[in-house]
């Protein structure tokens, strides 16, 4: 999923926990927001090391685990519980959210992409060596919105429900 996915979802995710009674400091939505994207940053290093960027601890649970264990280290004193627990909500849903590409092409919706993106179990289970996506070439954009279709709406979609949600409290 491309970054305007992951930041609506995200900002549904911290307008449902607030309706839910959480209440979270510009500090915490700020880092939340952060969370939702700093996952693709390691695109650099993937396109540097010729790898898919889903085959780096990175994009795995225990990656996003350890940038969580990071922030709070970091951040720690001016976080919440709630707000600590909103973070790491937030990594996991980047990662079901790059997930949900594969799903929708098992389910014939969309071209891309036939496997499973997350290595969920990893380091338990080893990295498939997925197909290198080139992501940061234009053509990657061109063949995203004709191939994964089913993933741009749903992006729209979300984007959307975060725009209303945001105008309408
Ligand atoms: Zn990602």
């Amino acid at each position: 999923m491309l970054p305007p996915g992951h930041l609506g979802a995200t900002l549904i995710l911290i307008k449902t926990a607030e309706a839910g009674g959480g209440r979270f400091s510009l500090t915490e939505i700020v880092l939340t927001l952060a969370a939702s994207l700093v996952l693709d940053l390691d695109l650099l290093p993937a396109q540097w090391l010729k790898k898919n960027h889903h085959d780096l601890i990175s994009h795995t649970p225990l990656g996003a685990f350890i940038l969580w264990l990071i922030l709070i280290a970091l951040y720690g004193n001016h976080l919440s519980l709630s707000g600590q627990l909103l973070i790491l909500a937030s990594f996991f849903l980047h990662l079901v959210l790059d997930e949900v590409g594969f799903w929708l092409c098992r389910l014939k919706l969309q071209g891309i992409s036939r496997e499973p993106q997350i290595t969920w179990l990893y380091p338990r289970v080893k990295f498939p060596r997925r197909k290198n996506q080139e992501i940061l070439k234009p053509s990657f954009l061109k063949d995203y919105f004709q191939k994964a279709k089913a993933n741009v709406v749903s992006e729209m979609i979300l984007s959307l429900m975060a725009l209303l949600m945001l105008w309408l409290t």
